[in-house]
């Protein structure tokens, strides 16, 4: 492996779970953004292109993720960001990897091919990569995952935005015939989508498990239990989790296991898909708790 993402064992509140953490693999290109550009960009370099464009919110982690990865490949990118022009920390560091910003309303962002084709249709050099790097080669890189492993879990916990993350886990334990159970946390409150994602990339749902009421209220809305949760758990463990993705898939899974749905005698591995970028848009949220 040319990176480094290794299993580690916390014990929280009695209970002892593995991390896969993802979340080392870089500081910046955060675990699953990783696992869905690393093909994109081999398939880039295959096709002699070296201009990412991508698509994403202000506060997108695959943004930030595209601009370093793109730099660090001697690749150029440019993102189309919807909505009006804004400053955060997350396209700061967009712009200091040289990333160039582009903000677009609401609508015209809606056809993101149709932006491609208008300002980039005719640069050879250009290569389009989907909002949250979604497709198949973005499946592929998430299954790896799986043959990764060396021993054998029951269960498999993974936070879900658009579901491309957890295709590929799924699609993973079917290539390598395990038997694992993958549950699913979406962050989104409407998550009936998620099942129609996976279904695009791995027909047979018979392992997955989908827990839908851990969003919090939705997509980066927080409530002070789950920030509590996070703070406890960091201080307890020493492993942040962000209060978007993994917080939330992490509470689920503490409480899905007190609830005996996941039995803590199994073994159990949690997917830390890194993000902890995000945990800085929540600052003051945070100070509120502390
Ligand atoms: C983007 C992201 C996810 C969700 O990935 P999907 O493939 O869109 O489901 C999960 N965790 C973190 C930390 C993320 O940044």
């Amino acid at each position: 492996m040319d990176f480094y993402s290794p299993i580690q064992s916390v014990y929280y509140k009695g209970l002892s779970i593995d991390i896969k953490r993802d979340d080392l693999i870089d500081p910046i290109i955060s675990g699953n953004k990783w696992r869905k550009l690393k093909w994109n960009i081999a398939e880039a370099k295959k096709n002699d292109k070296n201009h990412l464009i991508t698509f994403g919110g202000a506060f997108s982690n695959h943004l930030i993720a595209t601009a370093a990865l793109s730099a660090k490949s001697g690749f150029k990118s440019t993102a189309f960001v919807r909505g009006e022009k804004v400053n955060n920390h997350m396209l700061l560091l967009c712009e200091l990897y040289g990333m160039d910003l582009r903000f677009v309303d609401r609508t015209l962002y809606k056809d993101k091919n149709q932006l491609f084709e208008t300002y980039f249709g005719d640069n050879n050099s250009a290569y389009f990569i989907d909002e949250g790097g979604a497709g198949e080669l973005a499946v592929k890189g998430c299954a790896e995952i799986i043959g990764e492993l060396t021993t054998f879990y029951q269960h498999i916990v993974c936070a879900a935005g658009t579901g491309t993350t957890v295709a590929g886990l799924l699609k993973g334990i079917h290539l390598h015939q395990k038997q694992t159970k993958l549950h699913v946390i979406p962050v989104l409150k409407p998550s009936g989508f998620i099942k129609e994602e996976i279904e695009t990339y791995q027909k047979d749902l018979s392992l997955l498990r989908l827990h839908p009421d851990f969003h919090f209220g939705g997509y980066a809305k927080t409530t002070d239990e789950l920030l509590k949760f996070i703070k406890d758990f960091a201080s307890e463990t020493g492993v942040l989790l962000d209060p978007i993705y993994t917080g939330k898939a992490m509470f689920a899974l503490i409480s899905l296991i007190g609830h005996n749905v996941v039995p803590k005698s199994d073994k159990i591995l949690f997917i830390h898909t890194g993000g902890l970028l995000g945990l800085f848009g929540k600052q003051e949220e945070f100070r509120e708790i502390l």
